[in-house]
């Protein structure tokens, strides 16, 4: 089996999770014995949260979506960003607020879970009024935390220990841009979305009424 940040593997370690017995979690309550919190922080791309959200509806997987109201990458309020949160329903996700320090806006579109997007280590821990903070003690241990930063594992790709059961609980964060887009290395990776965006631009534009010839 290949680590690759690529679907396929993805798929790979949510296969691993069941077959280690773990049970999809959400935050409504502190993590117990054999919780699995599947955390998928979007920074960049709906397009990539979709497909990963269908893919893991496909192995009956659920996860916590963390969407951003304030990226320069997405517009939420838009009819696409409307229909990715519909989507994400649909097929059982949950949607939290990935927010941008100190702003906390909770209306009915979130969960009362909110991520920091890039948190300073004053705040990241920290508990938030009216919401559960992922990082906040019960929800976070380092011990029982991987994360996938710009394609990178700290502590290695937990599919083994996933699958043979070893970590009492875990947070899995994982980017979707990450994972649904192709490349070796994170700048690859991030071309690779670019080239994608291009296209999908060139179709908005298009059904925009702009002139293109
Ligand atoms: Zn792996
Ligand atoms: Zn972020």
């Amino acid at each position: 089996m290949s680590c690759a940040f690529e679907l396929t593997h993805y798929r790979e370690l949510v296969q691993a999770a069941g077959a280690g017995g773990y049970r999809f979690a959400s935050f409504e309550e502190p993590a117990g014995p054999g919780d699995l919190l599947l955390r998928h922080d979007v920074d960049l791309s709906l397009e990539a949260a979709l497909r990963m959200a269908e893919l893991e509806a496909e192995e009956g997987a659920s996860a916590t979506y963390f969407l951003m109201t304030e990226s320069v990458f997405y517009n939420l309020a838009s009819t696409e960003g409307v229909a990715a949160i519909a989507r994400l329903r649909e097929l059982g996700h949950r949607v939290g607020l990935h927010a941008v320090h100190p702003r906390v806006v909770l209306d009915e579109r979130f969960d009362p879970v909110v991520a920091w997007h890039n948190p300073e280590p004053a705040y990241m821990t920290e508990p938030i009024d009216g919401a559960v903070n992922v990082m906040q003690k019960g929800y976070f241990d380092p011990v029982t935390y991987r994360s996938d930063s710009n394609q990178r594992w700290r502590s290695g790709c937990p599919h083994e220990e996933l699958r043979a059961g070893a970590f009492p609980w875990l947070q899995l964060l994982t980017h979707p841009e990450i994972w649904a887009y192709p490349g070796s290395t994170m700048g690859q990776t991030m071309r690779a979305m670019l080239d994608f965006e291009r296209e999908r631009r060139l179709a908005q534009l298009a059904e925009d009424r702009i002139d293109l010839t």
